[in-house]
């Protein structure tokens, strides 16, 4: 049976921190658990690190989720989770720097939004490699706008 109010979100994953290929697992079956139904996965992919220097190379991947929660409500379970998993290693290796794991929302429906909390599409999505590469890989029919 058809669910009422079931949105199409694509979220962007990465890490840079620590043990990335299981770091990324784990965000995924908390987005599994809070998020909705995870209906693509892209690979994983090893990337350099974009807009700041670090010794630590990427690994990013991006998910398509059915979700019957509000951008804003995705925006702040997402950031909750992002929370856990850095406390999580935080605690373990007391690293403070880089990323144990960042959730970007990329597109949720054909919402456009511009708040200063939440801006979709995500406002660098079309420019970022790391991003393009796994949405492409899951969902090929997105066109890039040619003005981004
Ligand atoms: P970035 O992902 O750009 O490297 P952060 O993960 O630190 O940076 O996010 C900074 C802020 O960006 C968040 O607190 C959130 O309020 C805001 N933000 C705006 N649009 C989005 C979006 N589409 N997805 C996630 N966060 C967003
Ligand atoms: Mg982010």
């Amino acid at each position: 049976m058809e669910k009422q109010n079931t949105h199409t979100v694509y979220l962007g994953l990465g890490t840079n921190l620590g043990d990335k290929e299981a770091c990324l697992k784990e965000a995924v079956e908390e987005i599994k658990k809070r998020v909705g139904e995870v209906t693509s996965l892209s690979a994983f992919y090893a990337t350099e690190p974009w807009g700041f220097e670090s010794e630590h190379s990427f690994l990013n991947a991006v998910c398509r989720v059915s979700t019957t929660f509000s951008p804003l409500e995705v925006l702040h379970i997402t950031q909750e989770i992002e929370l856990s998993l850095g406390r999580i290693k935080k605690s373990i290796n007391r690293q403070y720097s880089d990323r144990p794991i960042d959730i970007d929302i990329l597109l949720y429906d054909d919402l456009h939004m511009d708040s200063p909390e939440l801006t979709i599409p995500h406002p660098l999505m079309w420019e970022r490699d790391f991003v393009l590469v796994p949405l492409k890989e899951i969902a090929p029919e997105i066109a890039i706008p040619t003005n981004a």
